[in-house]
């Protein structure tokens, strides 16, 4: 693995550096290039290396098994997770899953962009309150952000072609879309037969050359993978090279944050983290920008409780750590005749979002969208693993020849939903386990609310009914009927607001209660959107940097 050189120039760690960055995936790598490129001081803490594009392999034991890049107890980082606040929560590999390098999740994410619509920012004034839930209106709305949405398509590098059901956009998609897999002109059938509208996905995959990347070759190992050719549109190549190159961005890789100091007038002096070899380095700041994400965020958070501040930093409002959400989901594998090989290229290149509304008439809230993937991402071992996916033996050669068929010959519509805000939903301090720097685990609290289950099932039923109208010999699928014990998207835990008794951060990520503290990652969102959240994440990040800069060059951070 080639670990990068850490860049010029070195700050000292005693001398203040306008910002220190604590994170730098997503949002963290927006947030590292805006603010270096805009001639501020920059210190950027990874407690993960900075991998490039020579170091992805095509290794399923690596990553899938092993958590190369996501880390588990393997790596000493337990994590715990129980469905509700009076149960005791149980070790497990991992429940809050992402990648720990530079360009985080974006890294080895899947891509799928959906940007969110005006709809999800203003939903519960137009729905109404929802019982059991936080339900709440953003404090920004989608026309404040479309600008900065069209800055990541074009900054970051988005593919796609405006849909039907898509929300207006200031400027076209710099690269056309991906051209569409076997699998997906099967839901596109199957969705214009039952009279949807499929169309182009979205993605942060270049299809063509775009800001000196080379297009996507296909190559198939992509959803948990570190892309080889740099044509996923990952932090990592999109951002923090630039970041580096403005001379103003000291990028620290192998050094985990591990407390955010504040003086007596309550303002951050300084971020403690351990090196690699576990020596402890404090480096002083005038602000700290914590882009962790949904789950690491908030622990930082708790962990930097003190006499000032005793249920945690940033923490007067009780939300730090909760409504954590994280899109529902499910899924059917067809089974076909002749081989739809959607194993091949990207994770999905259709999308039907006709359902991104469910009707009031159900009884229930929700809303989301359908794609065509493949049943195990494209994974040989990945499916010898997962057994036969319609019945048959786990064994011998007929388990073998089943193997062979359904890799080639099955497609999967899946389905990606609403998660509603709930309290009770969170990320905590495991009052036992500890990781391997001696800090409590993370614990997850999560029990989807009812809605969220019937809106999962809403859409399994639909992808049933596209994949019969697809022409499948045989149907499999599954939702989290009883709830989901863990996902990658992590949202909400610091979310955004102009009451700081019910949120974490205002509506330019400033925290209510530190004025030189910023949270911007995926614990801002006050909603989940239809799941896909991180153009928004992104977004977010650009909108974030911009009215920093701003307010830093008048003084008021
Ligand atoms: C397999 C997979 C597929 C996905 N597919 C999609 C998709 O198709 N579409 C979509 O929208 N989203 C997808 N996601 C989710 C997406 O990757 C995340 O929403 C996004 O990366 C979150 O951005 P973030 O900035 O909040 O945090 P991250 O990208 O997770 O970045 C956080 C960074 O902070 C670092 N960090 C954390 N704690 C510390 C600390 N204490 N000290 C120093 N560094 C620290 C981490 O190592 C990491 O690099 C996927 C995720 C996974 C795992
Ligand atoms: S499918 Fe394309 S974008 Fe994905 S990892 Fe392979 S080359 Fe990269």
């Amino acid at each position: 693995m080639a670990e990068a050189a850490n860049s010029v120039p070195r700050f000292d760690t005693r001398t203040e550096v306008d910002f220190v960055i604590i994170g730098s995936g997503a949002a963290g790598g927006i947030m590292a290039r805006e603010l270096s490129v805009a001639g501020f001081s920059v210190v950027l803490l990874e407690q993960g290396p900075h991998l490039q594009a020579a170091d992805f392999r095509h290794d399923e034991w690596a990553y899938d098994v092993n958590n190369e890049l996501t880390w588990s107890a393997r790596q000493g980082h337990p994590q715990t997770f129980r469905k509700s606040e009076d149960e005791e929560a149980v070790p497990v590999r991992q429940a809050l899953g992402y990648a720990h390098n530079v360009g985080g999740s974006s890294v080895h994410f899947s891509g799928n962009f959906w940007r969110f619509r005006p709809i999800d920012f203003m939903e519960a004034s137009v729905k109404g309150s929802i019982a059991g839930t936080n339900f709440a209106d953003w404090p920004i709305s989608y026309e404040e952000l479309e600008p900065y949405y069209s800055r990541v398509d074009w900054e970051i590098g988005v593919s796609g072609l405006q849909g039907p059901w898509d929300p207006p956009r200031s400027r076209d998609y710099p690269c056309p879309p991906m051209p569409i897999k076997g699998s997906d002109v099967l839901l596109e059938r199957a969705a214009k037969q039952l009279g949807l509208n499929p169309y182009p996905a979205p993605v942060a995959i270049l299809s063509q050359p775009h800001n000196g990347r080379p297009a996507c070759t296909h190559c198939g190992f992509c959803n948990g993978y570190g892309c080889e050719m740099n044509a996923k549109s990952s932090t990592m190549i999109a951002m923090i090279p630039q970041a580096l190159a403005s001379g103003n961005c000291e990028l620290r890789t192998g050094c985990t944050a591990a407390r955010i100091e504040t003086d007596d007038a309550g303002r951050v002096t300084e971020v403690v983290y351990w090196e690699t070899d576990g020596s402890v380095q404090a480096q002083r700041a005038k602000a700290a920008v914590v882009c962790a994400n949904g789950a690491e965020t908030p622990r930082l958070l708790l962990l930097s409780a003190s006499n000032r501040f005793p249920d945690g930093l940033a923490n007067s409002s009780g939300m730090v750590g909760k409504n954590l959400m994280f899109n529902g989901y499910s899924t059917v594998a067809g089974l076909f005749e002749q081989p739809v090989n959607a194993y091949k290229s990207i994770p999905a290149t259709r999308v039907v979002h006709d359902y991104y509304e469910l009707p009031s008439s159900l009884g229930f809230y929700g809303g989301g969208g359908i794609d065509g993937r493949h049943p195990t991402r494209g994974l040989p071992m990945g499916l010898a693993m997962s057994s036969s996916l319609f019945g048959g033996p786990s064994w011998g050669s007929e388990f073998k020849r089943n193997l062979q068929r359904e890799f080639t010959h099955t497609a999967a519509f899946d389905g990606h939903t609403t998660s509603l805000p709930v309290s009770s939903n969170s990320v905590s301090l495991d009052p036992v386990v500890k990781d391997k720097w001696g800090r409590p685990a993370l614990r997850c609290t999560y029990k989807d609310h009812p809605d969220d289950i019937a809106t999962m099932k809403f859409f399994y039923d639909l992808s049933n009914e596209l994949m019969s109208a697809a022409g499948a010999i045989k149907q499999a699928g599954f939702y989290p009927e009883n709830g989901q014990n863990g996902n990658v998207h992590l949202l909400g835990t610091c979310r955004m607001g102009n009451d700081p008794a019910s949120s974490v951060v205002d509506r330019f990520h400033r925290s209510h209660d530190v004025p030189n503290l910023f949270m911007v990652d995926g614990s801002s969102l006050v909603t989940s959107g239809r799941g896909q959240p991180t153009m928004t994440i992104m977004a977010l990040a650009f909108r974030a940097a911009d009215n920093l800069i701003q307010a830093a060059r008048r003084g008021e951070v």
